[in-house]
């Protein structure tokens, strides 16, 4: 079993994981890569993947970083289901489309400003190539790092279970009958042994990579096979163009995709229900559970089998906090071999719910007394809808001005409401 992180490492956008097993292949999230020219970039990277061997997609929820790349991979030739919840599904459906919209606006209007400045439109050109360039290495290079990495995070691994062994009292891992074995060793029997927990064979963890322009063409493996592939190839034009490694022909003019390619991704969603464990690849055992982020957000818990072993991997999606208004509090799993974790907020303590409430209330309040103008950045869905059920509170209570005004201006807002509401 292999994990390969594709993205949301290093940054936090662009949530990615390719699970794949002798049997199957799996896209945990499929995110945009979002923020400064230098992270959007990195949208237009290769993919690290053949989408058509793709079985399946899964998705924890609905916002742009975890779902954005969706319609470029059904485009690219992805033809399985996308497994979410069905609030998901709805969303996700209604952000994708928002974001084919956006991504042609901005297409066209880099074109009407290449139009007027073309000299400094050459010149961003060619910073931008630069910049997929690096991209593009910076990701090779982690594939590169890839097998060394995971062996010393094997080691990590190992020396931190032996640790809390130690703790315990308990053997280190290695003197317990079937455990502590490492990727490539014989798989170790799951559920056995004396202490009821399992240590299985430290899968391949990747940092971000994807595959190299070059590996995308045939590779050789022996100097005997390249002298004998070019002589075929020299013999057969046909061959001969079909084996040269492709070329980047980067068009940064053009949109990542259309609304038209995000219609067509969205008609590939198949809801599932929470709680209810569905096979979404040939041993590969999916439930969704609620993760209290926005609506229809879930946690993903996989069953996967291999070689007649069977592991729980845990992907957790964005987390919600517990005890807020309209969403339920996250689930609490107390089991998996492997957990991946977002971490974006991680370091960081968020003040308590009733202390920010408090901070919102006598900003409005301010606000209004000076006859102002209150501008709330907030993400369109989730965020906002919170935001807009607290004010109302305030207002039921007294603690704000009874008719604050309240404008929400954005279309795509207005519409997750009503799903929100149906
Ligand atoms: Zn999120």
């Amino acid at each position: 079993m292999d994990l390969h992180f594709l993205g949301a490492a290093t940054t936090v956008t662009g949530s990615q994981f390719l699970l794949t097993t002798d049997r199957a292949r799996v896209l945990i999230d499929c995110g945009m890569f979002q923020g400064s020219p230098n992270e959007v970039i990195r949208n237009r990277v290769p993919l690290a993947y053949e989408p058509d061997e793709l079985d399946a997609i899964l998705l924890t929820h609905a916002h742009l970083d975890h779902c954005g790349l969706i319609p470029l991979v059904v485009r690219a030739g992805f033809k399985g289901p996308i497994h979410a919840t069905a609030g998901t599904a709805e969303l996700a459906r209604l952000v994708l489309l928002d974001s084919g919209k956006l991504q042609e606006e901005f297409a066209k209007r880099g074109r009407r400003w290449e139009e007027r400045n073309p000299e400094k439109a050459a010149r961003e050109e060619q910073e931008d190539l630069a910049a997929l360039d690096a991209a593009i290495a910076e990701a090779e290079a982690g594939r590169v790092a890839s097998d060394a990495i995971g062996d010393q995070l094997g080691d990590a691994v190992e020396a931190a279970i032996d640790e809390a062994l130690a703790e315990v009292g308990a053997p280190p891992a290695a003197a317990i009958p079937g455990r502590g074995r490492r990727a490539g060793d014989a798989p170790a029997e799951h559920g056995s042994g004396p202490t009821g927990y399992d240590l299985m064979a430290v899968p391949s963890l990747y940092v971000p990579s994807h595959r190299s322009l070059e590996e995308t063409g045939p590779v050789p493996k022996r100097r005997d096979d390249v002298d004998a592939g070019r002589a075929h190839a020299a013999a057969t034009p046909e061959i001969a163009l079909r084996e040269q490694p492709p070329i980047l022909e980067a068009d940064l003019d053009e949109p990542l995709y259309t609304s038209r390619d995000a219609e067509l991704a969205a008609r590939r969603f198949q809801p599932i229900e929470y709680d209810h464990e569905r096979e979404v690849a040939p041993g590969v055992f999916a439930t969704f559970l609620d993760a209290g982020h926005i609506l229809g957000s879930a946690i993903i818990r996989l069953r996967v089998q291999e070689g007649g072993t069977e592991r729980t991997l845990v992907f957790s999606g964005d987390l919600g906090r517990c005890d807020t208004p309209i969403l339920r509090d996250p689930t609490v799993l107390t089991k998996a071999d492997y957990v991946v974790v977002e971490s974006t907020y991680g370091g960081r303590e968020h003040e308590p719910q009733k202390e920010a409430i408090q901070i919102l209330a006598d900003t409005v309040r301010l606000v209004a007394e000076n006859d102002g103008v209150l501008l709330v950045p907030s993400f369109a869905i989730g965020r906002t809808q919170e935001i807009v059920w607290q004010l109302d509170r305030l207002i039921d209570t007294g603690a704000i001005p009874g008719d604050p005004g309240l404008i929400a201006d954005q279309r795509l807002v207005r519409r997750s409401v009503r799903i929100r509401s149906e």
